[in-house]
């Protein structure tokens, strides 16, 4: 029983000694640990706590096309067809230029002359990921004509599917925005036979090897021509063209294309 006490007494004292060891060993641990974590006076580093920087998307590059400019002046009727092309794609280049989502591109600068195969290749060379190219129609012998519409790349090409997408988001918000959508929905297909163009509506997705406008069949992206309205028409000219109808219709392509993308369109400053 004697034996037992002392040997009882020392095993205590020596669990004791033990413990405090262990319990320095810990403290010198997490010091060493804290030490390693936090970063020394004047680092200039990234500090490690900052989460990674996020993922920024680049912005959709748009080619936007003058259908007309320089010389070539398009329609002459109750406005001049390249006038409409050319406040359009202001206004809609503005638009697109405030929103961080897009990086606008002209095919042509305002008043020059350019062939559809160099406008073709700038929306190339600039890595267009979308194309709209921007006109006005005319019916010389009625005058009775009004309305939207628009011509995509037609069926069996590479951006056929995609370019038909664009097209009914314009011809859905031009709708929207009380304009008559000729051909049923809007949309509709161009060829040409030698000079002679034909006209057939979205319905008919036959493949055909003619050739439809160069600006739709060109460029390495989904492209749509769209025919803003009728110039021979008097109320298609007071809604859809001068100042504030061309900035009417850039607002309305402006959310086509945000449609088509995916974006939130940002509001529009002339509601407000
Ligand atoms: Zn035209």
């Amino acid at each position: 029983m004697k034996r037992r006490g002392v040997y009882s007494l020392r095993g205590a004292r020596n669990r004791a000694l033990c413990g405090a060891v262990l319990c320095l060993l810990a403290t010198l641990l997490a010091a060493c640990v804290r030490t390693a974590l936090v970063e020394p006076a004047g680092f200039t580093g990234t500090p490690r706590s900052l989460p990674p920087a996020p993922d920024v998307p680049e912005p959709y590059v748009v080619a936007l096309d003058a259908g007309h400019g320089g010389y070539d002046t398009g329609a002459n009727a109750l406005v001049q067809e390249l006038a409409v092309c050319e406040q359009t794609v202001d206004a809609l280049f503005a638009l697109l230029e405030c929103d961080p989502n897009y990086a606008p591109l002209r095919t042509r600068p305002n008043g020059e002359d350019r062939s559809i195969r160099e406008r073709a290749q700038t929306a190339d060379e600039g890595g267009a990921r979308l194309l709209l190219s921007v006109h006005a129609n005319s019916d010389e012998s009625t005058r009775q004509s009004h309305g939207f519409e628009c011509f995509p790349t037609p069926p069996g090409r590479v951006h056929s599917d995609e370019a038909m997408r664009f097209a009914l988001c314009l011809a859905e918000k031009m709708g929207a925005a009380g304009h008559r959508l000729r051909g049923g929905n809007g949309v509709r297909f161009a060829y040409y036979n030698g000079k002679q163009k034909r006209i057939v509506d979205s319905t008919d997705d036959k493949v055909r090897t003619l050739k439809s406008f160069g600006i739709v069949e060109r460029p390495n992206c989904p492209a749509v021509l769209a025919e803003q309205c009728f110039l021979t028409n008097y109320a298609d000219v007071e809604q859809w063209t001068g100042e504030a109808g061309c900035a009417r219709a850039a607002r309305v392509y402006y959310e086509a294309i945000c449609a088509y993308f995916g974006t939130q369109p940002l509001e529009d400053e002339t509601r407000l």
